[in-house]
């Protein structure tokens, strides 16, 4: 993300703050200060860098979960709201998701648990709900701190848990019912009872005048929507298939067809191989360096059963292009025939899967864009 500048590395991920960071240092500065003077508002900025190293903390839970699973992070990025982890892509499998999920707000539970009992072996956990209120009124000091960021830290843990895109909560409900119900009809479901759970806080802050919570809710909501798709981009990526990318339209030869034939079809079509092809089996290959090479040996009087390749790599409809690409570089075949099941379906050479990706490669960058973990503060 641009207008944001690197603090620091960990773990090879840039930790990042957002140009507008700032504001909610000057923001606690200006509550506490209000209160407490010019110590206040220092005390103020304190306490917020402690609550986003804290908000650091959790994306880096989710980040080196993600990263055991051989996901690429690039980033952490520290906006006023929150934090945002930026993965290269989002996990296949519902238990990484669940996994990668819950790790963030295992690590408040872990902090709170550690503050919990520091304050409690020094006598100052705050453990009825009043005192806790009182921390607003309490003077700057190192119990305030440590009682503010036990609160603080136990509310991420409940906000985080909402089961709602974009929380945390919403991926590991997605998670758990795509094991049931498949990643797709998953997302949808999830989906829909988190902005139903949006509408319902909407409704409350409304009722209530409370504009910031309303505000959050409508984020939330959107969030859903979002997820959803996202979702949709990633079936559209997975479902291309080999038999999604051959050439359909194919000119195809006859075994009596001559040389001469394949020389006109190359001088009129953009076409590089040609299959040989009696009663819908495939008998072999023709293709374009072959033909040149007879040219140039003057044998262009030739039958194609005298230059085609009888040796073609038989590729499966059902295989992704990805799938398909590694195995014909691994084969050494520039070109491969694509069956369904015992039916030649027609040619596919690296060209075309080529371009396939590329336009496979804008779906995918306009998904990974998405592919993010927020964390509100
Ligand atoms: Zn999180």
């Amino acid at each position: 993300m641009r207008s944001a500048f690197r603090l620091l590395r960990v773990a090879g991920i840039d930790i990042k703050v957002h140009f507008t960071f700032p504001l909610v240092l000057l923001l606690g500065a200006f509550d506490w200060g209000s209160r407490h003077g010019a110590p206040g508002a220092a005390f103020g900025a304190l306490l917020m860098m402690a609550l986003f190293v804290c908000v650091v903390l959790h994306e880096l839970g989710h980040s080196l979960v993600a990263q055991r699973f051989g996901i690429d992070v690039r980033e952490i990025i520290l906006l006023p709201i929150g934090g945002v982890a930026l993965f290269g892509r989002m996990p296949r499998k519902p238990q990484q998701e669940l996994l990668i999920a819950i790790a963030g707000p295992l690590v408040n539970v872990a902090i709170a648990l550690l503050l919990g009992s520091y304050l409690g072996f020094r006598g100052d956990l705050p453990l009825d709900g009043s005192r806790l209120l009182e921390l607003t009124q309490a003077g700057p000091s190192t119990q305030t701190l440590l009682q503010w960021l036990l609160a603080a830290n136990v509310s991420l843990f409940v906000f985080n848990l909402l089961p709602a895109f974009p929380m945390d909560g919403g991926r590991i409900l997605r998670a758990i019912l795509a094991m049931f119900l498949g990643f797709s009809r998953g997302t949808r479901v999830a989906a829909g009872i988190g902005q139903m759970l949006a509408l319902a806080l909407g409704l409350f802050a409304i009722f209530n005048g409370q504009i910031l919570l309303a505000l959050v809710a409508a984020f939330v909501f959107m969030g859903a929507g979002q997820e959803r798709a996202v979702e949709e981009a990633r079936v559209l990526l997975s479902t291309l298939r080999l038999g999604d990318a051959y050439n359909k339209y194919a000119l195809t030869l006859a075994p009596g067809d001559s040389v001469h034939r394949v020389i006109d079809y190359l001088l009129t079509s953009y076409q590089p191989d040609f299959a040989v092809v009696l009663g819908g089996r495939l008998l072999g290959v023709v293709t374009r360096d072959a033909v040149l090479q007879s040219l140039a040996a003057g044998q262009d009087d030739n039958y194609v059963t005298g230059i085609m390749k009888r040796e073609v790599l038989h590729l499966d409809a059902d295989l992704s292009l990805a799938q398909a690409r590694e195995q014909m570089a691994e084969k050494g075949f520039p070109v491969a025939s694509v069956y369904d099941g015992e039916r030649f379906l027609g040619l596919i050479n690296q060209d075309d899967i080529n371009e396939a990706l590329r336009i496979a490669a804008f779906l995918r960058l306009a998904q990974e864009r998405k592919a993010v973990d927020v964390s509100v503060a």
